[in-house]
């Protein structure tokens, strides 16, 4: 299934050039055009999707065991990689530029200047109450998603 107009589903398909690392059945991986440290990457499914819940769970695992081996690619490289950062924005909000699910990895060194951005206030410890009941929805919640499969 290609999206038209879908900048990762051009590139899945071959009519937009990118510089490619890795592709399987389920999955491809490629440099990121605008890195954010020499060697960023890209892991993304080769099915449109939009948004992990459109994806399917496989391919899901898929995507992270790819996201794996190329970590420890990264290492061994030659790239500048003290360390490496995993990342997904699931959603605009969590700040999704481009509606086809992708898995960043991205190569880190000391100093280079990357980094999440905390809110204000962040380090307060809440009780473990107000812990517990935020833990009760989300396990409630699980259980329906994990039946609806
Ligand atoms: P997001 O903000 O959606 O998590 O990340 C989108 C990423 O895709 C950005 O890092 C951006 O540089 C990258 N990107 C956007 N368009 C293209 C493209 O056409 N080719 C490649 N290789 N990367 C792209
Ligand atoms: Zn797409």
């Amino acid at each position: 299934l290609t999206e038209v107009d879908c900048v990762f589903c051009a590139i899945v398909a071959g009519s937009s050039p990118a510089s490619m690392l890795y592709g399987d059945e389920q999955v491809v991986a490629f440099l990121d055009i605008r890195p954010v440290n020499a060697g960023h990457l890209l892991v993304v499914p080769r099915v449109h999707a939009a948004l992990l819940s459109e994806l399917a769970p496989v391919i899901g695992g898929r995507l992270f065991q790819v996201g794996m081996a190329l970590d420890q690619a990264l290492r061994c490289s030659g790239v500048r990689c003290d360390d490496v950062n995993l990342y997904l924005a699931d959603g605009a909000v969590a700040g999704q530029e481009v509606p086809h699910v992708h898995l960043h990895v991205v190569p880190r060194f000391r100093g280079d200047g990357f980094g999440l951005r905390l809110p204000a206030g962040y380090g307060r410890r809440p009780e473990r109450e107000a812990l517990e009941e935020i833990a009760g929805w989300i396990r409630r919640a699980l259980g329906e998603v994990e039946d609806a499969r």
